[in-house]
């Protein structure tokens, strides 16, 4: 038996963020990050909508880039108190996925991480309260996926939690909220999309379901990315769609190695999740194309590229990937990244051996060891 689990709605387009004023509850929990979207007046605005709806709304603020298990810890603890029947999450992956993890401390306070790090393993949430996710970047999807990411700075772990009991009630998808993400946010969380709808399209669990959905996200983002990247309204609109598509496609499909890769190197590194997979995906694309030429092929094709078999249609795929980098200003490699040769030859073995254990890998169409991780990471650098 599969399934296949998507958020109850999704409000999107422009004014979407206005549903707010017609949901239905008593007390809301808003949780954002550093404070980018109170400056802008996001939050203003969604804390007025909700009070137009009869909610009233506190505010916990200040979610790290990389959430900590004492932040999620603490906002759990506000939630105990406040006793909301809405958690809304505004912002980019982090402040969304750190009260999804929230979520579970607030309605289970007894349960530990330890408990919660299976895949699928969570206990039955929506006791105590909804989830409603506005993004506020157009790359982690984090609005539609059953995923979390959270740090445990003390032991050095990234707990990835994962369960469709995470994935939000209802995603709000507005424009308004990435017309102003500088241009570098906009290359780096466009690339990280597009590896999630190219790795969605041939990962394991892949189904008719997600198919059609990373089709869509791949073409619209290799429509849509440059002008975006230039500040082109419609176009940063329609990349605000295309990622959420990726994301609708992977929460299901899952991922495979650039992810893996990306996880470990970007930790290691310190480059960005999505200029990390943009120098990855060639690599890996040249490396499961043993086993799924045929699915890149159809990308290619899709996409207008041209080529007479499946081999050339991959290469293809991998040269318009590397050209889209180009345009975006991203350096194809770790070396052009800043990383020297003694750095990477220091962490190599580490980062392939840590790759190999990543979730993730385990849903990449072509099984791989770490000697295999080593050498698409040898072809990345
Ligand atoms: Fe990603």
């Amino acid at each position: 038996m599969m399934r296949f689990t998507l958020p109850r709605d999704i409000y999107y387009g422009k004014d979407s963020l206005e549903v707010l004023k017609t949901i239905k509850g008593k007390k809301a929990i808003l949780v954002i990050g550093g404070g980018s979207m109170k400056r802008a007046g996001f939050v203003d605005k969604i804390i007025g909508y909700l009070k137009e709806a009869g909610i009233e709304t506190k505010l916990f603020e200040g979610v790290e880039p990389d959430p900590s298990v004492e932040t999620v810890m603490k906002g759990a603890a506000a939630m105990r108190e406040f006793e909301p029947d809405l958690i809304v999450a505004l912002g980019g992956g982090s402040p969304i996925d750190a009260a999804k993890a929230m979520w579970v401390f607030y309605e289970y306070p007894d349960t530990t991480f330890e408990e919660i790090i299976q895949p699928f393993s969570f206990p039955e949430l929506r006791k105590k309260a909804k989830f409603i996710a506005i993004s506020s970047t157009s790359g982690t999807a984090t609005e539609v996926t059953a995923f979390s990411v959270i740090t445990d700075y003390a032991k050095g772990i990234k707990y990835p939690l994962a369960d469709f009991n995470i994935t939000p009630d209802i995603a709000i998808v507005d424009p308004a909220l990435v017309a102003t993400l500088p241009p570098h946010l906009v290359a780096h969380t466009g690339m990280d999309a597009l590896t999630h709808a190219i790795e969605a399209y041939v990962a394991s669990a892949r189904s008719d379901f997600s198919d059609p959905l990373a089709l869509k996200a791949i073409s619209d983002i290799y429509d849509s990315l440059i002008d975006s990247y230039y500040g082109d309204k419609d176009a940063r609109g329609k990349m605000h769609i295309a990622q959420c598509l990726a994301g609708m496609a992977f929460s299901n499909a899952l991922l495979g190695i650039a992810h893996s890769l990306a996880h470990k190197t970007g930790a290691m590194f310190d480059i960005p999740h999505g200029c990390c997979n943009a120098i990855l995906l060639p690599s890996v694309i040249q490396y499961n194309a043993k086993v799924c030429a045929d699915r890149y092929a159809t990308i290619a094709r899709m996409l207008g590229l041209t080529g007479n078999t499946d081999k050339q249609l991959t290469d293809a795929l991998i040269d318009s990937i590397k050209e889209l980098n180009k345009k975006l200003g991203i350096a194809q490699t770790y070396k052009e990244n800043g990383v020297s040769e003694e750095l990477f030859k220091q962490h190599i073995d580490e980062i392939a051996a840590n790759a190999v254990l990543d979730p993730c890998t385990g849903s990449n169409p072509r099984k791989i060891d770490a000697e295999g991780m080593k050498k698409v990471l040898t072809c990345a650098y």
